[in-house]
């Protein structure tokens, strides 16, 4: 076995050394969740969802520890691992209450005549759902609590099983959620920790398996769907983006959006899917606006994410810092001015000034390309058809937002963007009870909502016809 070294991006340090999983291990594992999966799916919703009730509240119970686990291996500030963690038993809620009407079988004729069907010689048409069987889960770090739970935890409750393969960067806690569902009645077989990097999440794809849920950038995406296409299953990627903020000319208080706006670019150091990646600000108030901002973000507090007053900690990966770096340049070169910060910090860790570009435009690639980091550009613009036209000149298509006093005039230039969620007046929201997916290169498929439990059953159509 190989070993998969854990640091803490804070100091650069090793936190743990572990043992990966190689093509045997993970082989032996594929094996035992393929034995292990019908006797799951043969219990009853109501003891699948006892014990995902169960882990919800150990969840609970657990929260301060988990998130100090999170923290030291993704250098994510305390209060936001909380933050997480906290909020997951809620996404889990969704769930609990969701799952089983989607699962329950349906006359697909309801409006025929009752008594007529199954009468001698007339068919009755039903819909089953079965589960989909393995379930391969290759999860990103940023959010690692969210984007697991909204994959293993439908694909429990409708009676599939999981192979779970945690970010590098976020392995402890991957291991944790494996060591809380077993606690919490999962059996062993049924919901396993895969610990490795890419190659261990190559290999899972050469097993027997049902389907594959991905969470991570477009580029580990786009391997994943050619390693999967000829295994003729679902397939459902959730990827990057490069979210744009619309500022229009008529909102009440340029200096309060710009402060909200700020938290949606930085919050998790802007590792987030749906973090504000770019801003286009109506010109007649820009120069309030970008005061503002500016203002906001020299305020935030970076430092040690284990101290409780921190906002902003270490990028969790130190390569990161030269996709910045690169971006930063790039912007400069082309005529772009720095309003805040625009390098690495001095010292230990994997640190970053929070960063504020502006007169920027689209030849640059920080208005273009994904950041997923403390970075954002400002750019002016004269009107809504300018703004919609920028908002869609990248390859990705996550989420888009307006911020005005006019909800049709944002209805109107946001059913125009290409993304997969809409935000009128607010930005980097997820909700349990909309499906959330992507357009272009931010992917296919959804998880949460309606949506994101059904794509966990495969349906059954019975044409049943009574003997004449
Ligand atoms: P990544 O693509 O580097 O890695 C994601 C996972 O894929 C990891 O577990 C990694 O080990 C695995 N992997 C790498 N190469 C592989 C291969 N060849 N085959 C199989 N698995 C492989 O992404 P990341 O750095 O962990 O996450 C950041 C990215 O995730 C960003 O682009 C972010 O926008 C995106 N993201 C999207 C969402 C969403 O819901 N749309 C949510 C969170 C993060």
């Amino acid at each position: 076995m190989s070993v998969l070294t854990i640091n803490n991006p804070a100091t650069g340090t090793v936190l743990r050394e572990l043992p990966a999983d190689d093509a045997n291990s993970i082989a032996r594992k594929a094996a035992a969740a393929r034995k292990a999966q019908p006797a799951w799916a043969a219990r009853s919703f109501e003891e699948r969802a006892a014990i995902i009730r169960k882990f919800r509240d150990l969840l609970g119970e657990r929260r301060d520890t988990l998130a100090l686990t999170q923290s030291a291996e993704t250098g994510k500030p305390i209060s936001q691992a909380r933050g997480e963690i906290g909020a997951t038993p809620g996404r889990i809620d969704f769930f609990l209450a969701n799952v089983q009407s989607q699962l329950a079988a349906r006359l697909a004729k309801p409006d025929v005549d009752v008594p007529a069907i199954g009468a001698p010689g007339e068919t009755e048409e039903v819909v089953t759902f079965d589960p989909l069987g393995v379930v391969v889960n290759i999860s990103a770090w940023n959010y690692p609590w969210f984007v697991g739970s909204n994959v293993y935890v439908p694909a429990l409750l409708t009676g599939s099983v999981v192979l779970y393969k945690p970010s590098e960067f976020a392995t402890l806690t991957g291991m944790a959620m494996a060591d809380l569902l077993h606690e919490a009645g999962v059996p062993k077989d049924v919901f396993q920790c895969i610990v490795g990097g890419g190659l261990a999440g190559a290999a899972l794809l050469e097993q027997d398996i049902d389907g594959v849920f991905f969470t991570g950038s477009h580029g580990t995406g786009a391997k994943i769907a050619a390693a999967a296409g000829s295994k003729m299953i679902p397939v459902q990627l959730e990827l990057g983006g490069k979210d744009p903020v619309y500022v229009a000319d008529d909102v009440a208080d340029p200096e309060a959006v710009a402060a909200g706006l700020a938290d949606g670019a930085f919050y998790n150091n802007g590792q987030s899917c749906c973090a504000v990646e770019r801003i286009y600000v109506h010109r007649a108030i820009a120069d309030a606006f970008r005061g503002a901002f500016t203002q906001a973000v020299k305020g935030f507090v970076m430092g040690d994410p284990a101290a409780s007053e921190t906002y902003l900690g270490p990028l969790t990966r130190d390569a990161q810092i030269a996709v910045l770096e690169g971006q930063v340049q790039d912007a400069l070169d082309k005529g772009a001015t720095l309003l805040a910060g625009g390098k690495r910090v001095d010292g230990p860790g994997a640190y970053f000034e929070p960063t504020v570009l502006v007169d920027v435009n689209h030849t640059m690639d920080v208005m273009r390309e994904e950041s997923f980091g403390p970075i954002i550009g400002i750019q002016v613009v004269d009107g809504d058809d300018e703004a919609t036209a920028l908002m869609n000149d990248t390859e990705y298509g996550l989420t888009a937002s307006v911020y005005s006093r006019d909800r049709a005039r944002a209805a109107r230039i946001l059913s125009r963007v290409r993304s997969g969620t809409a935000y009128w007046n607010c930005c980097d929201r997820v909700s349990p009870y909309l499906p959330w997916s992507g357009r272009g290169h931010s992917g296919v498929g959804s998880t949460l909502g309606l949506e994101g439990i059904r794509c966990f059953v495969k349906p059954r159509a019975w044409h049943l016809r009574a003997p004449a």
